[in-house]
C-alpha cells in the first residue's frame, strides 16, 4: 500500500523496537509511534475529525506535529501544515482557504492563535496555552483507535493527504493538493536519490511545515525504517551540537544553515561529525567558494544540492557531491529516479546548450493541482502532464541546469531579456551594499525599465554614481538599472525570499 499509515504499521510489525523518532527529550520506537498515532486518531475523532476533514498543524518541530499528522491520516483526514512565522491574517487566509475544522498548535504559539479570527477548534501540544484542551493529556487517556469506532483502515492511495502552501514568493500562497500516493512517491524518490536507509539517523532542523523537510527527508527516512531526530527550531550552535551528539548521518538545510555555524562556533573541528554520510542543501544555490569553505570547515565533501518546489513533491533534481565544485551553482541534471526534467524555450522546444528556457518537470510526487484554482492548475501543466515550474535555467554542454531567474522576475527592456538575479548578484558584490532587489517598472517605450531597490550596509553612505561606475565593467549597458532607490529594508517572505511582486507594485505607484 502506498500510504504512510501502512508503512508505519508495517515497520511496527517488522522492526517494533527500532527507533523511529527522537524529539523533545523522548524516544518513540516504531511500535510506540504506531500506538501513539492510534491514540491521536482517537483524540481527533473525539473532537469531530473524520474522513475528508482538514486538520491545521501550527507547530515547531515537535512530536505533536507528527502524532497529529499520523492521527489525521488514520482517520482519512488531510493535514494542512502552516508556517508558524506567518502573521494572524496570513494564517486566517490559509485556514479559510483550506477549510480546516481543527488545528493542533504548540503552546508557544498561543499568542498568534489568539489573534486568528477563523472559528475552529484548537488543541495544544503542551500546557503553555491555558484554556485549550491539551493534546498530550488526551493522548495518554485515549484508547488506541483499533478498539474504538475510529477508522483504522489505511487511507486510499488517491485520497488527499496534504494541502501544502507555497512560500508566497510570487503572489498569494497556493495550496498544493498531494494524495497519499504522491507523498509516498516523493518520499521514495527522495530516499532513492540520496540513498536513505534503515541505518539512517536523520536530523530535521528545517521547519517541518515546509514541503522539503517533511515529504523528502522526514517521511523519506521513516519510509526506509530509519530514525528521525527533530530539532525544535534551528539555531546554528544547537544544530552542530545535535549533529555530533546524536551521531547524525543525514541532514538537510538551506545553504545558510550550514554556513551560519561557521561564524558562531570557533572550534567546528572539535565536533565529531564522523557519522555524517550526506549533507543535502537546497532552496538556493551555493557558489564554488562557499562549497570549498563548507568542505574545508566540516572536513567533508559530502554536500549535495537538491532542487524542487512545493508543487513537485518536492524533490526534482540533485547535484552529486563529487560535482559540487566543478558544477558549482548548478542544480544538477535530475538524478532522482522517476523524475524527468526538461528546459524549454519560448517556442516550447527543448533548449540547446547555452540557451535559457523554463524548467518543466514530471514527477510521481507531483501535486494533483491547486486547491480552489482550476485556472492556475490548468496553466501549470501542459497536455502531457509536464509541470511548468516558472524557473528559468540555462543548460551547459554537459546537460547541467543553472537557474538564472524566475520567469515572473525576468525583465524585458527594449526587446532584451534581463535576468533580475544576475543584476542583483552584481549589485550585491559592491562592498557598501547589504541587500538588493531588481524589478521591471512599466515604460511606454521600452516595455520595462530596470529598477534597483537597495539597502546600504549599516553606517555606510552609498553613492549611486559610484555604484553605476562599479556596474559598468560588470554588466551589459541594457542590464544596468536606470532607476535606483535606497531603502531601510526589503520586503521578504517568512522564509527570507524577496517579495518582488510587492516591490513591482510599489515602484509603479
Ligand atoms: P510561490 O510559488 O508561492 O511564489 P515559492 O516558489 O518560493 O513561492 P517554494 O515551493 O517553497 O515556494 O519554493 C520553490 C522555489 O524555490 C523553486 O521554484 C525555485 O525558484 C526555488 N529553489 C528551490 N530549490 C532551489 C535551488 N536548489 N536553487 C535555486 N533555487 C531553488
Ligand atoms: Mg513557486
Amino acid at each position: 500500500m502506498t500510504d504512510f499509515v501502512s508503512i508505519l504499521d508495517q515497520h511496527a510489525r517488522c522492526q517494533p523496537q527500532q527507533l523511529a523518532l527522537r524529539a523533545a527529550g523522548r524516544d518513540w520506537s516504531y511500535a510506540a509511534l504506531a500506538e501513539a498515532s492510534r491514540r491521536a486518531a482517537t483524540v481527533l475523532s473525539q473532537q469531530g475529525v473524520g474522513a475528508g476533514d482538514r486538520v491545521a498543524l501550527l507547530c515547531y518541530n515537535t512530536p505533536g506535529f507528527l502524532l497529529a499528522l499520523f492521527g489525521a491520516w488514520r482517520l482519512g483526514a488531510a493535514v494542512v501544515p502552516i508556517n508558524h512565522k506567518l502573521q494572524a491574517p496570513e494564517i486566517d487566509y490559509i485556514l479559510g482557504h483550506a477549510g480546516t475544522t481543527l488545528g493542533v498548535f504548540d503552546g508557544a504559539l498561543a499568542g498568534i492563535v489568539a489573534r486568528v479570527a477563523t472559528p475552529q477548534k484548537w488543541l495544544s501540544t503542551d500546557t503553555q496555552a491555558p484554556g485549550t484542551p491539551f493534546f498530550d493529556e488526551l493522548l495518554a487517556a485515549a484508547v488506541p483507535a483499533t478498539t474504538t469506532t475510529a477508522t483504522t483502515v489505511s487511507p486510499a492511495s488517491d485520497a488527499l493527504a496534504e494541502i501544502l502552501y507555497t512560500s508566497g514568493t510570487t503572489g498569494k500562497p497556493k495550496g498544493c493538493l498531494h494524495s497519499h500516493q504522491n507523498v509516498f512517491m516523493t518520499a521514495l524518490a527522495a530516499a532513492a536519490g540520496t540513498g536513505l536507509s534503515r541505518t539512517e539517523r536523520t536530523l530535521i532542523a528545517m521547519p517541518v511545515w515546509h514541503s522539503s523537510p517533511l515529504n523528502n527527508w522526514l517521511l523519506g527516512t521513516l519510509l526506509m525504517g530509519g530514525s528521525v531526530v527533530l530539532l525544535r527550531e534551528y539555531a546554528p550552535a544547537a544544530f552542530l551540537q545535535t549533529l555530533a551528539d546524536e551521531r547524525i548521518s543525514f541532514t538537510f538545510g538551506a545553504p545558510i544553515a550550514f554556513l551560519a555555524p561557521l561564524s558562531v562556533v570557533s572550534d567546528v573541528q572539535s565536533f565529531d561529525l564522523s557519522a555524517m554520510r550526506l549533507w543535502a542543501y537546497g532552496g538556493g544555490p551555493l557558489g564554488a567558494d562557499m562549497a570549498r569553505k563548507l568542505a574545508a570547515s566540516y572536513g567533508s565533501d559530502r554536500f549535495m544540492q537538491v532542487y524542487g518546489m512545493t508543487e513537485s513533491g518536492p524533490l526534482g533534481s540533485v547535484l552529486y557531491p563529487e560535482e559540487a565544485i566543478a558544477k558549482a551553482g548548478s542544480i544538477g541534471r535530475s538524478g532522482v529516479p522517476g523524475v524527468a526534467i526538461e528546459v524549454r524555450g519560448s517556442n516550447g522546444q527543448p533548449c540547446r546548450p547555452g540557451e535559457v528556457g523554463e524548467i518543466f518537470m514530471r514527477t510521481p510526487g507531483m501535486m494533483q493541482g491547486y486547491l480552489h484554482d482550476a485556472e492556475a492548475t490548468a496553466r501549470a501543466f501542459d497536455a502531457q502532464g509536464w509541470y511548468a515550474t516558472g524557473d528559468l535555467a540555462r543548460i551547459d554542454e554537459d546537460g547541467y541546469l543553472f537557474i538564472v531567474d524566475r520567469l515572473k522576475d525576468m525583465i524585458v527592456t527594449g526587446g532584451e531579456n534581463v535576468y533580475s538575479k544576475e543584476v542583483e548578484d552584481a549589485i550585491s558584490s559592491h562592498p557598501q551594499v547589504q541587500d538588493a532587489a531588481v524589478v521591471g517598472r512599466p515604460h511606454p517605450e521600452w516595455g520595462e525599465t530596470v529598477t534597483a531597490i537597495l539597502v546600504a550596509k549599516p553606517g555606510q553612505a552609498l553613492e549611486i554614481d559610484e555604484l553605476k561606475a562599479f556596474l559598468e565593467p560588470r554588466l551589459a549597458r541594457y542590464k544596468i538599472p536606470r532607476i535606483f532607490e535606497v531603502r531601510e529594508a526589503l520586503p521578504r517572505t517568512a522564509t527570507g525570499k524577496l517579495l518582488k511582486h510587492t516591490l513591482r507594485a510599489e515602484v509603479v505607484a
